[in-house]
């Protein structure tokens, strides 16, 4: 079992590993002995799902910052970067 970065939302523990999917969601298991509660899912899976990436994105393009640099600074793809730039224009 491979620990993860990523903490209960329960009980904010870091003792969380992968326990299987249910549904196509990805299911975690913690393990901190007095959590209330011992499985959950996460929305978070990926960081381009993550509150603040889309925001991120935007505001480093409005800087000058390429593409590229943009995916290599937030830990995304480039694809997910120019999805997103390609999403705002259109509105
Ligand atoms: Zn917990």
């Amino acid at each position: 079992m491979t620990f993860i970065a990523l903490k209960c939302p329960h009980c904010h523990s870091e003792l969380v590993g992968k326990h299987g999917t249910y549904n196509g969601k990805q299911r975690y298991i913690c393990k901190n002995p007095d959590c209330p509660h011992t499985t959950f899912y996460t929305e978070y899976t990926y960081n381009a799902c993550k509150p603040g990436v889309k925001s991120a994105i935007h505001k480093q393009a409005v800087n000058g910052s390429g593409v590229r640099a943009i995916s290599r600074c937030l830990g995304i793809s480039t694809d997910t970067v120019i999805a997103e730039l390609k999403k705002k224009k259109r509105t």
